[in-house]
Parts: structure tokens; C-alpha cells; sequence
């Protein structure tokens, strides 16, 4: 399988040769950083198989994209509306009642489970402390999360949860960390053997 960055917390994701983008298309929300213009262009010339947003927070969603995509492909738009489970060719997508995480916790959320050759949690803004107890969802090999879930508490869970990869998201550039995040990952992630942790640069694809 491939990741690659597209967004500040988004991805294309290519599993079982199915490309799904993940609050692929983000806008600039400061310090996090928006899609380049370049990247967008490529997308919109990628076939996409699925979009999925978790939320309508423009650093997860951008309407022009979705609505350009949805009128040159109508292929299949998921958002956090939808409850449903999904066919996307071989892989089906459980979304997830989730809550935002911090002082958005209001807004209308869904994470997303993804079933193919592996388990892929796509977990949008939502808070990791929500994930304690949930014996009802299928585990993830491979945890797809911002980057609270490599600090303190979110820590904790991510290793409960015990995916084989972390695949973190949402981190600012490191030349413009006005809220030091890139530290307090670093203090986690030093000397850490499992699980394996990966933080792509924006437009940089990594393969599991
Ligand atoms: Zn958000």
C-alpha cells in the first residue's frame, strides 16, 4: 500500500490498487499548510476512486475541489453525514462517530475504517481518548492520525491500540512551530521501537 501526503491532514491512499483520497485537498489554516496549487492540479488528473472527509473544516476540505471532482468523475463523495458502510471496489469503509478533538468538539465528525488486504484507521481531528474500550472496531494495522496521538494521553491509546504503523499527520513545517509541536512528538518518538512511526513531508509518498 501507498500514502501520500496531499493535505495538512490529508492523503491519497492506494490499497489493493483502489485510490482513495482522505480530506485530501486542504486550505491553509496557520501554521498548517494548504495544498500546493501543483499537487490540487495533479489530483484532479489522478483517478480517484473515492473522496472521504471526516469534517468541514477547511484544513480538511476545501468545497471547490470536491465539487470540481464530483462534476468531472461522479464517482462517490463520503462525508460525515454518511453512516452507511461502503463498497469502494475490493474495500469497504466503516465510518465512525467521532468526536473533534479540543474546543471543535461540536462539529459533525467521522473517522473511517478501511478494509482491505489490512485494517487502516483513518481518524480525521478526532480525539484519541474516545478509542478506549472500543473492542467493537476491527484493529488497526496501519494508524493514520494527527499528531496528538504521539503525545501524552494519545500516546497511551496509540499503543493500545497497537497498530504495526503510525502514520502522523497535521504537523506544521518545522521552520514555522509557533506551538513547539514538532517537540513534543520528537520527545515521544526518540528511541521508540514500535509501533513504526512515519511522518511524510506534503507531497511525499511512503509505501507499507
Ligand atoms: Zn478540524
Amino acid at each position: 500500500m501507498q500514502i501520500k501526503r496531499t493535505g495538512a491532514a490529508g492523503i491519497l491512499l492506494t490499497l489493493d490498487g483502489v485510490n482513495v483520497l482522505m480530506d485530501g485537498v486542504s486550505r491553509e489554516v496557520k501554521p498548517y499548510p494548504a495544498t500546493p496549487d501543483e499537487l490540487r492540479s495533479e489530483l484532479l488528473q489522478t483517478k480517484l476512486d473515492a473522496l472521504l472527509i471526516t469534517h468541514h473544516h477547511k484544513d480538511h476540505f476545501d468545497a471547490a475541489f470536491v465539487s470540481e471532482y464530483a462534476i468531472k468523475t461522479a464517482g462517490p463523495v463520503i462525508g460525515p453525514a454518511d453512516i452507511q458502510i461502503s463498497e469502494i471496489k475490493s474495500l469497504t469503509v466503516q465510518p465512525v462517530e467521532s468526536r473533534h478533538i479540543g474546543k471543535a468538539d461540536d462539529i459533525e465528525h467521522k473517522s473511517f475504517i478501511i478494509l482491505g488486504s489490512k485494517c487502516i484507521w483513518f481518524t480525521g481531528d478526532s480525539s484519541p481518548l474516545q478509542w478506549q474500550g472500543r473492542e467493537d472496531l476491527p484493529k488497526p494495522d496501519v494508524l493514520i492520525a494527527p499528531y496528538a496521538y504521539a503525545i501524552g494521553t494519545g500516546w497511551k491509546i496509540t499503543k493500545n491500540l497497537a497498530p504495526e504503523h503510525l502514520v502522523l499527520l497535521h504537523l506544521p513545517d518545522p521552520s514555522d512551530d509557533p506551538y513547539g509541536l514538532w517537540e513534543a512528538v520528537k520527545q515521544t518518538i526518540d528511541g521508540n521501537t514500535y509501533p513504526q512511526i512515519h511522518i511524510p513531508k506534503m507531497g511525499e509518498t511512503i509505501s507499507i
